[in-house]
């Protein structure tokens, strides 16, 4: 793709999903009641210290509900906004491959026939939550449907890791990449800017570092401190740097300018709900941080890959 003169100078999703589904796709979030080794006392009680109380799944379905009612709620809001879209069923809330493998498998395979609109799934998870046999049969279950990986890394750097509790190091996140490679599998890369004390040339050398991976997508989110998380109690306490709206923008624009060309951004922005977020207030005009980085990208005769070596 050629994206020098795009008004949106990367590689985005939307145009990934046109490619490759030839229409409107929108995710819809849902709720498997999943849980997290690094909540469950199994690796921690903490949790990443950003972590929500709903699992940095604030958008997805009540899980007292069924998945059909979940799905239906969201699906028939979208609708409205896009009547002929279709639906990517997204396992969001949690780490969603945190069960035994016969419950994997009911409700993946439940969830692909709550809707005929349903042309895919996606499951967010951690790298440590990909054992052999799990592996095994969502390479299986790629030949079924377009099966998307979300793995949360946030940052390559092991002390701004290891101050996160993140719970595993960046060698687990790799082997992970290199167990779901060569399959159909589409695998998405989550990071965090502005994370405490690291620099742009950090935040840089987390994308340097994703450049050498066989990844399929990366989401580009900022840190979000949110109100009931040790890091808002951390933040509260003792104030760190936030980024502002122009260094976000700036360091975005110049990770875009790195990024390998054939890497689908699938965000260069989070959401957080207004009522649970304490900074930076900014983030809660998504359509402005966008535009602020592609105007940024455009006004340097930027765009994606621009400057990318190997
Ligand atoms: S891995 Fe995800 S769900 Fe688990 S504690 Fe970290 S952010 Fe929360």
């Amino acid at each position: 793709m050629n994206f020098q003169g795009k008004e949106r100078p990367f590689y985005t999703v939307n145009d990934f999903y046109q490619q490759h589904f030839g229409q409107k796709v929108f995710k819809v979030s849902l709720n498997g009641n999943f849980t997290c080794p690094n909540k469950d006392g199994t690796l921690s009680t903490q949790g990443c210290l950003y972590c929500s109380e709903s699992g940095s799944g604030d958008f997805a379905g009540n899980p007292k509900d069924d998945l059909q009612t979940q799905f239906n709620d969201i699906f028939q809001t979208m609708k409205q906004k896009w009547p002929t879209g279709k639906a990517i069923a997204y396992f969001q809330a949690n780490t969603n491959t945190y069960a035994p493998l016969p419950i994997l498998k009911e409700l993946f395979e439940s969830a692909l026939s709550l809707s005929p609109d349903i042309v895919g799934l996606a499951i967010a998870t951690r790298p440590d939550c990909l054992g052999e046999e799990i592996v095994d049969y969502l390479k299986e279950l790629s030949y079924k449907t377009s099966l998307f990986v979300e793995l949360g890394l946030q940052t390559i750097h092991e002390k701004t890791a290891s101050w996160l509790n993140r719970g595993h190091d960046l060698n687990c996140f790799d082997d992970a990449i290199k167990r779901l490679s060569g399959s159909k599998i589409y695998v998405v890369a989550h990071i965090i800017n502005g994370l405490p004390y690291e620099s742009k040339d950090d935040m840089l050398a987390t994308i340097q570092h994703l450049n050498t991976l066989d990844i399929h997508g990366v989401k580009i989110h900022m840190l979000h401190i949110m109100k009931h998380t040790v890091m808002a109690q951390d933040y509260l306490s003792t104030p760190f740097p936030i980024l502002s709206l122009v260094e976000y923008a700036d360091i975005v624009a110049s990770q875009i300018a790195i990024l390998r060309k054939d890497i689908v951004v699938y965000r260069v922005t989070g959401d957080a709900p207004k009522e649970l977020l304490i900074e930076p207030v900014w983030s809660l005009k998504k359509f402005v941080v966008q535009n602020e980085i592609d105007k940024l990208l455009r006004s340097r005769s930027h765009y994606q890959g621009v400057h990318y070596y190997d």
